[in-house]
Parts: C-alpha cells; structure tokens; sequence
C-alpha cells in the first residue's frame, strides 16, 4: 500500500509539472500574438519634485489581454526575458516612449520618460546603437530619455555593457540604476559606469520613518550620492510621512503611489502641468 501511495504521488507530481509547463507554453503563445497584435500598452508614472512638479514620467509596461485582462509586467517580462521577445518589446517601449516625449512636447509638458531596460537586452549585439537609432529619428532632445538598468546589468559587466553605457552617456542619455540597494552595486561602481543617478528601492521607503535600520540606510545612501554626484529619486512612497522624512533628507524627487499610480498617457496630458501638494 506504501508503495502504491508513493507511486500515486508521484503520479501526481509528473502531472502537476506537465500542467505548468503547458500552461507556461500557453503564455508564451500568447504573447507572441500580443506582439502581433500590438495588445502591449504604457503606463507612466510621474517622478514629482519639491515644488510638487512633474519631472520625469516612467514608462510601464502592461498587457492588455483579450483572455487575462490587463496584466502586469512581473507575470510576464520573465517570459519574455526567456524567449528573446524582450529585444523586440523594448524596442517598441522605445519607439512608443520617443512619440510620447515628442507629443507631450507639442503639448508645451517638458516632461522627461525615463524606460527600464532588461539585462537580457545587454546581449544585443548592438544595443547602444539600435536605441540611438530610435532616438535620432524623433526630432527630441536625447536627454529627454532616461534609461533605468538594474544592478544585475553590472555584475558581468562585460566591454559590451560598458561600451553600451559609455554611447548612452556620450548621446546625452541619463542612466539611472534601478532598485538601488536590492543587490551589490557599490556606490563607486556607479560613477566607473558613468551614472547620473539612482533609484532607492521600495523596500527601504517601506521602512521610514519608524525603522531605525531603514532611516539609517536611506540616510546613508543619499549622502554618499551627494558626495558623488548622483542623483537620487526614491520609489514606492506611499505616505505624507514617507515624503516628508526623504525631502528633509536630501531626497527630493519621488515616485510612488502617495502621489499617483501609473496611468496612461492620455490621463497625464489631459492632467497637463497641475502640480501637487507641496509636502514641506
Ligand atoms: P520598477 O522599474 O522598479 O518599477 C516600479 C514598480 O513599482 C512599478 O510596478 C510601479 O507600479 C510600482 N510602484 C510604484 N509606486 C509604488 C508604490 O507606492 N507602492 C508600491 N507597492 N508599488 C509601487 P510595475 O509597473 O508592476 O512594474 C514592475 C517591474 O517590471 C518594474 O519595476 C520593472 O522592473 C519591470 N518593467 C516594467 N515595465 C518594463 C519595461 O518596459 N521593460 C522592462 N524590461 N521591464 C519593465
Ligand atoms: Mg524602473
Ligand atoms: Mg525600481
Ligand atoms: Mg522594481
């Protein structure tokens, strides 16, 4: 009887493995489709400085599904990573950012867009190249583009990624480092890889101001930015009481859901120049 139940297990383990991996290549069809039929979509949300004004919008990405929905980039970019679709699908964030900046400019809305780039389109051959393609052929200003990166990017960071990084910064684009803190960038690594700024994860803004350990970090990671040169915008702040601790603090451009969530781009042009409440 123990061995029929180890086998009945086990019977029941292979099955639960098949189902994921069909529905996994279910997803993976479908977003080729979505490719094809142009179902991905931008989301921006503002980044908002101390007078309660608009700097810089980023891009998100969401997937508008016929069968799931509007989904959100964490069930699918790692499916995307995989496949290689991700090369094809920053390229269209790219070209769909450009026209955005270029629109909210007709519009008199100065705003920047910053995009996050994926490690994975590191490995393009040419990176730096198809991106400045992109950018010239819109008639914008380079540094109206941001380009977020995550730590990962620099852990092997090859001359392929260094030379990528180092055309950016020529072309005028700011690189921004993505969920500072999360991995093992080091603060003098940045300037190596010519950074104009970071992005202080969430899950430090969490924290404040009640942590001691979060006000300890953040405190610590805004003044040794300062003393390099970067620029520093915290994420995820969802509080009166988490804006108030970072802009007493040295930090004052801030992303989260205190001051709005992502919203398409028709939202913001139609919300136009309205600033926010000053938080100080
Ligand atoms: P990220 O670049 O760190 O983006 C910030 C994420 O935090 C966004 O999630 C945003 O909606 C969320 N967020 C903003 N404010 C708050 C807040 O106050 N509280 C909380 N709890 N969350 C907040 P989203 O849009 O789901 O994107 C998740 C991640 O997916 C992004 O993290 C980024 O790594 C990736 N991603 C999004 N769009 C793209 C894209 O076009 N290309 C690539 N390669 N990755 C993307
Ligand atoms: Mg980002
Ligand atoms: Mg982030
Ligand atoms: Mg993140």
């Amino acid at each position: 009887a123990a061995k029929d139940a180890g086998r009945n297990r086990l019977a029941i383990y292979t099955q639960a493995l098949s189902h994921a991996a069909e529905q996994r290549q279910r997803l993976e069809q479908e977003l080729r489709q979505a490719l094809e039929r142009q179902e991905f979509l931008l989301y921006y949300q503002p980044q908002v400085d101390n007078q309660g004004q608009i700097r810089v919008l980023e891009a998100l990405l969401r997937w508008q599904s016929p069968h799931r929905g509007l989904v959100a980039p964490d069930v699918f970019i790692p499916v995307l990573e995989d496949t290689g679709l991700i090369l094809e699908v920053t390229r269209w964030v790219l070209q769909e950012a450009c026209q955005q900046i270029l629109h909210w400019q007709q519009q008199g809305l100065p705003w920047r867009v910053s995009m996050n780039l994926s490690p994975r389109d590191f490995q393009q051959a040419d990176l730096a190249g198809s991106v400045l393609d992109i950018v010239q052929q819109t008639p914008i200003a380079p540094s109206l583009l941001e380009l977020e990166i995550t730590e990962s990017v620099l852990l092997d960071a090859s001359a392929q990624v260094q030379d990528s990084l180092a055309r950016f910064k020529a072309a005028g684009i700011p690189l921004l480092l993505d969920d500072f803190g999360t991995g093992y960038a080091s603060l003098t690594y940045l300037q190596q890889f010519h950074f104009d700024g970071i992005k202080v994860d969430r899950q430090f803004v969490d924290g404040l101001p009640d942590s001691p350990q979060s006000v300890a970090l953040v405190r610590g990671i805004v003044t040794m930015a300062q003393h390099l040169g970067l620029h520093v915008v915290a994420e995820g702040v969802e509080t009166a009481q988490q804006a108030l601790f970072l802009r007493q603090n040295g930090c004052p451009i801030l992303q989260g859901y205190y001051f709005d969530r992502p919203r398409p781009g028709n939202y913001w042009s139609e919300r136009g120049n309205a600033t926010y409440p000053a938080v100080c």
